[in-house]
């Protein structure tokens, strides 16, 4: 059974955000914009790390995904061909007393939850950023920013497998931003308006595509382990005929035991040929695949695999949230990977002083080229480690008088406070180990 989680979870994290530099409200010093979140210090470096290890699995561990990066701004035809112009909405409601509007399917009954008053009937509100392109604000200039990563992978099916020389099933990878008009964003950056995607798509023979769908489901709930969630805080959803898009023969969530109910994290679908069919109708170019060995010429169907990065961010900080009581002090701790963590080593002299200091930042000098660390020589070492603790770095590295006189330091590790003591010079290559296993 999965763990109940405390409802005030969620406003303890966004203070902890704040106080520790990973998320700041946008545009704070002018009173903020709903939906939109910056992230700091902390909180860039780890949703880097998010992309880049995601980055690794699908392209550098494998030889059957190639990469893009396509623009945010696409032809606006590819919106029409895709169906989002005109499908993809959500329905809305409106207050008729304090006008305030809500997502249809996020309420229940036909009243307002803020102020009682009475809902409107609800309508199609499309979710897409429309925004004009050169200096001309008409019709014909109308463009939009993309609300999904996808359609720029469908566009350039051609362009990749030719000088790829990849054969299917293939995959093609891509990360980057989204925009959707959301009509009730919340939850912290669990929806918001501006957010990041890691998309993959894979291309599959057609009588192949079940076993696919399969594979990518495990592969893709496997790499949520990887980064260190807990087994009983994520299952599958699959979704029933209502929820299946019209163009969906199998689609499965991957959800999160989050404070406010399991939610989707990452789609899993079977997006049959439908993508690249319609846009080779709509362009009038090939975009079927001859199958050299089986003699077989078919428009390949996709295996989806598509994950949010901030919603991977706000797992792992959920996930990793604990508070305990240590030698009778509430010790706050973010157990967050050391793959995925922000710094992975704090580098503290015991005290300013017998060259302690001197030490320490040579460490500092020679861990620095291989992972990002934080030297910090102010106040209590307990006082240290807490703050460390709660910004999730994983190692502490403290030169004590013991340093002097045989070259070694204690490593701390965050979760269990266990110390152990390991020569300098064998320091990079036990960081490297424990990171990496
Ligand atoms: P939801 O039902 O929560 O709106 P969705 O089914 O519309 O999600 P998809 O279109 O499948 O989501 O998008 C794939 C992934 O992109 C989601 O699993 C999620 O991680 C992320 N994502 C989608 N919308 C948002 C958003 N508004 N803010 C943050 N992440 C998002």
């Amino acid at each position: 059974m999965a763990k109940k989680r405390e409802p005030d979870l969620m406003d303890k994290l966004v203070s902890l955000c704040k106080r520790r530099g990973f998320i700041f409200q946008s545009s704070e010093i002018y009173g903020g914009i709903n939906s939109c979140w910056d992230y700091g210090p902390f909180g860039v470096e780890m949703k880097r790390n998010i992309k880049d290890y995601w980055w690794k699995c699908m392209t550098q561990y494998r030889d059957d995904i190639e990469g893009v990066d396509a623009a945010i701004l696409m032809h606006p035809q590819v919106w029409e061909t895709s169906g989002h112009v005109e499908s993809f909405t959500d329905p809305m409601v409106d207050c008729k007393k304090c006008k305030q509007r809500f997502r249809a399917d996020d309420i229940e009954g036909f009243i307002c939850p803020a102020c009682g008053g009475q809902l409107t009937q609800a309508r199609r509100f499309n979710l897409m950023f429309k925004t004009h392109m050169g200096p001309v604000e008409d019709e014909a200039s109308v463009c939009y920013l993309r609300p999904e990563t996808a359609q720029g992978i469908y566009v350039n099916f051609l362009n990749v497998i030719g000088p790829a020389r990849q054969k299917i099933p293939f995959g093609i990878a891509q990360i980057g931003k989204a925009f959707r008009n959301e009509i009730s964003p919340g939850n912290f950056i669990f929806r918001s308006r501006e957010f990041e995607q890691m998309e993959m798509q894979y291309f599959v023979n057609p009588r192949d595509d079940e076993r696919w769908l399969e594979y990518w489901k495990e592969e893709r709930m496997r790499w949520y382990l990887a980064i260190g969630i807990k087994d009983e805080n994520l299952k599958f959803h699959q979704h029933d005929k209502k929820e299946l898009a019209f163009y969906a023969k199998t689609a499965y969530d991957i959800e999160y035991n989050f404070p406010f109910g399991w939610k989707e994290i990452e789609g899993i679908h079977n997006r049959t040929d439908y993508d690249l069919s319609r846009h080779s109708q709509a362009t009038g170019k090939d975009l079927s695949y001859f199958d050299e060995k089986s003699k077989e010429r078919f428009i390949p169907y996709i295996i989806e695999t598509s994950a949010g990065v901030d919603r991977t961010m706000l797992v792992c900080l959920v996930d990793g949230y604990h508070e305990e009581i240590v030698k009778g002090e509430k010790r706050v701790v973010l157990r967050l990977d050391p793959k995925i963590a922000p710094i992975k080593a704090s580098i503290l002299p015991l005290v300013n002083r017998d060259n302690m200091p001197e030490i320490a930042k040579k460490i500092e000098k020679m861990l620095r080229p291989h992972f990002n660390v934080f030297y910090d020589d102010s106040g209590a070492v307990g006082r240290r480690y807490r703050r460390q603790d709660e910004a999730g770095t994983p190692f502490g590295i403290t030169v004590d008088s013991q340093t002097l006189q045989d070259e070694t330091v204690t490593l701390r590790e965050r979760d269990s406070m266990e110390q152990t003591r390991y020569r300098i010079d064998d320091l990079i290559s036990v960081l490297n180990k424990k990171i990496w296993g």
